[in-house]
């Protein structure tokens, strides 16, 4: 599809300027990031701005400036907007997840498009539900009438990780748009320029200036973003101790509303009675796709033991063949990029070798490929020791763990032994089993005969430290929005 003739931006133009009012403007603070690309290493931007406090609160009095208009303006206008936003989106789809790609490594066809289309589709989702989340009404029996508005909070703010750049900010971003809110996006410092980029289809979807506004910066950006008095919604995805962080500092600034999209380490059960090339296929894709840095991948595989053998040697093959899909996220046939970075790529590759030391055999993949860039082969480990780390922690990377079990009840027990609550999967042909095993996770998702997904009508999120809040379907609209209780005296 042809790019818009308005979409500037491409990695020979990077956009590199805060959005704030609608208009480009230059950060106050002079600190700077820096950016590479991991498919070699190289240096991509060194001049991304690091917003500090001044430019969060010109972000904020921008969007406490435009609330009060933009939370009346019509159904219709409102839901047009979103959609024309979504439509540009997913017209400049390509040059939007390019500049993703060159900092974040993840191939167009196999992440990047999806990436975008995900974005687009949570903005029509969440437009169509403009006319129809109307509140509620209680019969004046009793003399009262009872009207239950759903209002929206104000200066609400979205801080994403960098594993899915722009997937993320339709999550959060569409939500509180649809609502009324008005919106801050903070992107993670290791992919910022997708987002920055998304400023000038904002205009020219027709958000009015202050509604919808974009603030590059670091960890520091994010704590200014979630300790700042008046903005009353964090709506974040990130790891564990920064979502502990986030919850902290809005308690202690104005009790801030938090949604939180944490880590996981997801389980997903293979029964004897499984259709084995199906368990095969979701459990080999849920670990390689976007590299493994998905927060709800399957990277704890446990397989009943009349099953065992036959679905090791396969399993293994589709992670050999994954292998053959790794390199250079822009050439053709290339479906597994490089880790996002450095720092990445050393924390995966420690997993790796201390997971050689006792914790478990590795039965495939381990080694780094190439000496340049951040490319790592797809890896099994066998036979882990249930409290090692390779099987407790969250690696977020291509890397699982497999073992063998004998009972449901036991595979329940040990599934549900641990503090994520993200995703799990069941595999089996018996839908009694299939049900109960289902009901008994402990986590916010559940696949049968599937594993590691997402819909936009449902709620996604976890349970335990995995999460607080639901994303997608009504429960986002409900995160951004607050009830009044309007009672109205009939008896006088
Ligand atoms: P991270 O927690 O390091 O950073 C996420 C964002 O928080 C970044 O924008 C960062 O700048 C910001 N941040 C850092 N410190 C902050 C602070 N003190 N206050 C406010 N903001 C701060 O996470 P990451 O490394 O970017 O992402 C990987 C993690 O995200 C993994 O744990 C993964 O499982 C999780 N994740 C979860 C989901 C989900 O929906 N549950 C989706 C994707 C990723």
């Amino acid at each position: 599809m042809l790019a818009s003739m308005s979409f500037p931006w491409s990695p020979k133009n990077l956009c590199k300027q805060n959005f704030i009012n609608n208009e480009y403007v230059d950060s106050k603070s002079s600190k700077k990031l820096t950016v590479y690309n991991p498919k070699d290493g190289s240096l991509v931007a060194d001049d991304v701005p690091l917003s500090g406090e001044e430019d969060v609160d010109a972000a904020v009095a921008a969007a406490e400036k435009a609330w009060p208009a933009w939370k009346k303006v019509g159904a219709n206008e409102r839901r047009s907007i979103l959609n024309k936003f979504a439509d540009l989106v997913e017209k400049n789809g390509e040059a939007i997840a390019e500049l993703s790609r060159i900092t974040l490594g993840a191939p167009y066809k196999a992440f990047g498009a999806f990436e975008v289309g995900l974005c687009a589709e949570t903005f029509r989702y969440n437009a169509g539900w403009i006319d129809k989340f109307g509140g509620e009404s209680w019969p004046q029996e009793d003399g009262f009438l009872k009207i239950v508005r759903n209002e929206p909070l104000g200066v609400t703010a979205g801080i994403v990780p960098w594993n899915g750049p722009i997937g993320t900010i339709g999550l959060k971003a569409a939500p509180a748009l649809a609502t009324g809110n008005c919106f801050i996006l903070k992107p993670s410092e290791k992919t910022p320029l997708s987002s920055l980029a998304l400023g000038t289809l904002i205009k020219e979807a027709g958000f009015p200036p202050g509604v919808f506004q974009i603030l590059a910066g670091d960890g520091s950006t994010g704590a200014l973003i979630a300790s700042h008095m008046r903005i009353r919604k964090v709506s974040f995805t990130g790891s564990i101790p920064t979502g502990k962080k986030i919850q902290e500092a809005a308690a202690k600034s104005n009790l801030k509303r938090v949604t939180l999209e944490l880590g996981g380490k997801s389980p997903a059960v293979v029964f004897d009675d499984c259709n084995l090339d199906n368990a095969v296929t979701w459990t080999a894709n849920a670990i390689t796709a976007n590299t493994g840095q998905v927060c709800f991948a399957a990277s704890r595989v446990y397989v009943q033991e009349g099953i065992y053998d036959k679905f090791i040697q396969k399993y293994k093959e589709a992670i050999q063949t994954k292998t053959k899909e790794v390199g250079d996220p822009e050439k053709d046939g290339v479906n597994i990029g490089p880790l996002v970075d450095e720092a990445q790529f050393k924390r995966v590759s420690g997993f790796i070798e201390r997971g050689q030391q006792g914790q478990g055999k590795l039965l495939v993949g381990g080694q780094r490929i190439g000496d340049k860039g951040y490319y790592i082969e797809p890896t099994v480990f066998t036979d882990v020791d249930i409290n090692s780390e390779i099987h407790c922690q969250e690696i977020f990377g291509p890397v699982s763990v497999v073992r063998s079990f004998k009972t449901e009840e036991e595979i329940m027990e040990l599934s549900n032994n641990t503090n994520f609550g993200l995703m799990a999967g069941v595999f089996t042909q018996d839908i009694n089993k299939a049900l109960r095993v289902a009901s008994e996770f402990d986590s916010g998702m559940v696949g049968i005969n599937c594993v590691s997904l997402m819909f936009t009508m449902t709620p996604f999120g976890g349970s335990k430290e995995s999460g607080l809040g639901r994303e997608c379907g009504i429960h986002a609209l409900r995160a951004f929005t607050e009830p009044k209780t309007i009672m109205v005296n009939l008896t006088y």
